[in-house]
């Protein structure tokens, strides 16, 4: 078994994305949004400042009260559409449940959208046309691309089809030639369609839930689940069991969350490039 080390390839990426933002005649800028005191956004929001920061680009955090009002966002949500110093805009999830979630995130103007979750960005890649990836799978895709892994002809299983993972990359795998079968939570007999993926991600929040008889042997196991048990980081694969069975495998922590902040940076350095220098 070999280890798909996301944090090893995100500190190569972010070091190469480093340089080429160098080159730019500004530093490209981020406005991450949050409402609320969830925790873990606090968690997530600190990481990506802090990490674009290294990259040599700009983030801001603004911090709204639990109970701000939902206009008050999108009015502050259209000023840095109409400020043309930001490059990207990024709306941490969830918002407070008095919110309409999607009016916020189609507010961001899509030249903007650094999450590529907005309605365009989601359009134009399912019409296969460029344009901002969701960071989470783009951040798989480079990492499968860093090791020289082709995916062409492979059969892949995703299991989960939120809109920000299972779906988006569902469909980036099929632009590359794999064969895709996506599962959820109302699959019948899951495990005798997880036994027949090459690669096979695992997607759906839910601890140590693929265990060694749901995969074949010398499959390629990407896991993207972040679960919180007792106090430790947990993904959905049960990687103890599984890790003598397979060929290739991302550890949690220190896999697929890496390669996600990373991807993000990307994201940003395209939306600079885009309405800066490729415009004019
Ligand atoms: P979600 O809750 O939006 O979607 C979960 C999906 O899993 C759904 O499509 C559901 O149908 C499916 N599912 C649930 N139970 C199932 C079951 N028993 N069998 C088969 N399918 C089942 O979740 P999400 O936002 O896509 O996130 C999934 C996991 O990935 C979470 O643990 C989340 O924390 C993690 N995540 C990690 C990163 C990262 O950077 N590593 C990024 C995003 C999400």
């Amino acid at each position: 078994m070999m280890l798909l080390e996301g944090l090893k390839v995100s500190k190569i990426l972010n070091e190469e994305l480093k340089k080429k933002v160098e080159q730019l005649k500004r530093k490209p800028r981020l406005e991450i949004i949050l409402v609320g005191d969830d925790p873990a956004s606090l968690i997530y929001v600190n990481s990506k400042v802090k990490t674009q920061s290294e990259l040599g680009m700009v983030a801001n955090l603004n911090h709204f009260k639990e109970n701000s009002d939902e206009d008050e966002i999108y009015e502050f949500i259209q000023k840095l559409n109409n400020d043309d110093s930001v490059d990207g805009i990024l709306l941490q999830l969830p918002v407070p449940k008095h919110m309409n979630q999607e009016r916020l995130m189609d507010a961001i103007s899509y030249k903007k959208d650094v999450d590529g979750f907005h309605t365009m960005n989601q359009g134009l890649l399912f019409q296969k046309r460029e344009g901002i990836r969701p960071a989470t799978p783009k951040g798989i895709m480079m990492l499968l691309d860093y090791y020289g892994i082709d995916v062409q002809s492979k059969h892949v299983v995703i299991i989960g089809r939120s809109q920000i993972v299972g779906a988006p990359l569902s469909k980036m795998f099929l632009d590359k030639n794999a064969t895709v079968t996506i599962t959820h939570s109302k699959t019948k007999d899951l495990p005798s369609i997880t036994k027949q993926a090459d690669i096979l991600v695992a997607a759906l929040g839910k601890p140590k839930f693929v265990t060694y008889d749901m995969v074949k042997d010398g499959a390629i196991v990407i896991d993207v689940g972040i679960n919180r048990v007792d106090g430790k980081l947990t993904g959905d694969v049960d990687f103890e069991a599984v890790k003598d069975k397979v060929s290739y495998i991302t550890p949690v922590p220190k896999g697929v969350g890496p390669m996600t902040i990373c991807a993000l940076g990307y994201n940003l350095y395209e939306l600079y490039l885009n309405r800066n220098e490729r415009e004019k």
